[in-house]
């Protein structure tokens, strides 16, 4: 098997799977219960809480835990936004995750007003265009640090530093779900009053995410309930994937820089395999980050391609795996051509990953590119 998806989702690291698994079957206590079982769940909860606070830079004590990136999201922008007499203006940008997009489109049928901030051709957004968009009721900047389907990196830093200079009060909300393990996290140099994370892009499970609030920011839950996570998300804790998250988190922050080289190696691998074979594929976006390629072949329908490669047991994706065979928002805001869109692939890596995944994908993508072309 080549999978070559990681962006999409990636394993579960077996040292993460194996606490879930502990934590499942022998120290299955409830976190809130006051007897040794319930005490020795809460131990567990605050170790990851405190992994999870390391690779983010942070204080254990500004970790909320959530079921995932999109509720951690959720949670950030709803609270922000509706905090009383604040203002009514929110700034995001066009190329979001679906978890950003619709939260925001839901608060602007609410009445708040919302400012898109559109990428170039290569999928970036500018600075300058966020200094024109920052208006003195701007209550809420809410960006991605790394793009999921085109891998470009936002000026995370540059923007915070806009954001809090012109609009003191505004809020930053950041999603950095892609970012996570793969760049260094920096709450405080950023201006970030909150970052969403989530668990199964880094080799914990489905299911689990995490929110940092800065300290000495105070927002609404999303659900009232039982006090869990400081009323922050009620309901108990799910402390095997809970458990797991940290573990992953401890693991990947100490192996970044080596699994960054290594994928960096791989991606420039593949590169060189397109060069030599595919020199007319046009890439989308210029991706930052080597764990993301967007290439288009144009002429082969992506989700035709998709089902060959397949057949070769290579996995890739056509863009977001949560946008399921819809055109690509993204790709679209970058104004691509529907040629171009209609054949995008995204090939996302893993540290996992070996140079003979990418000699298969660039094998299956042969066989299919002259399929498709013959017919
Ligand atoms: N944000 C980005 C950039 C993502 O890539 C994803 C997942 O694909 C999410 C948010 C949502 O995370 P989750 O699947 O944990 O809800």
């Amino acid at each position: 098997m080549h999978y070559l998806d990681h962006a999409a989702t990636t394993a579960v690291l077996p040292e993460a799977a194996a606490i879930a698994c502990r934590v499942m079957t022998e120290q299955f206590g409830n976190p809130s219960s006051v007897h040794k079982m319930g005490i020795e769940a809460s131990g567990i909860l605050e170790t990851a809480r405190k992994q999870v606070a390391s690779i983010l830079n942070a204080e254990p004590s500004e970790i909320t835990f959530t079921s995932c990136g999109t509720e951690a999201t959720a949670t950030a922008i709803y609270g922000a936004c509706r905090r009383k007499g604040r203002g009514k203006h929110i700034i995001t940008t066009a190329i979001e995750h679906s978890a950003t997009v619709n939260t925001v489109k839901q608060l602007e049928q609410e009445g708040f007003a919302v400012t898109w901030l559109q990428p170039d051709a290569d999928g970036h957004i500018s600075i300058a265009d966020l200094r024109a968009a920052i208006r003195p009721d701007t209550i809420l900047l809410s960006c991605m640090l790394a793009n999921n389907e085109v891998g470009t990196v936002l000026p995370v830093k540059e923007f915070g530093k806009l954001l809090k200079k012109k609009a003191p009060n505004a809020l930053f909300h950041i999603d950095a779900v892609q970012g996570l393990a793969r760049i260094p996290i920096k709450p405080k140099l950023w201006n970030a009053d909150f970052i969403s994370v989530s668990g199964h892009k880094i080799g914990a499970p489905k299911g689990i995410g995490a929110l940092y609030i800065r300290k000495g920011v105070h927002i609404a839950p999303l659900m009232l309930g039982g006090g869990q996570e400081r009323g922050m998300r009620p309901g108990t804790e799910a402390v095997p994937n809970i458990a797991a998250f940290g573990e992953a988190c401890r693991i990947r922050l100490a192996q970044m820089q080596k699994n960054y080289a290594k994928v960096e190696a791989l991606c420039a691998q593949l590169q060189e395999g397109i060069a030599q074979r595919f020199p007319w594929a046009v890439y989308n976006g210029k991706s930052d980050m080597p764990h993301v390629v967007n290439i288009s072949f144009p002429g082969c329908k992506s989700e035709v391609l998709l089902r060959v490669l397949e057949m070769h047991d290579v996995y890739v994706s056509s863009g977001s795996a949560c946008a399921k065979g819809k055109a690509s928002h993204v790709l679209a805001a970058m104004q691509l051509d529907h040629t171009r869109i209609d054949s995008a692939l995204r090939i996302s890596f893993a540290p996992s990953n070996t140079p003979e995944d990418v000699e298969a994908l660039l094998d299956a993508l042969e066989e299919g590119v002259i399929r498709l072309k013959r017919n």
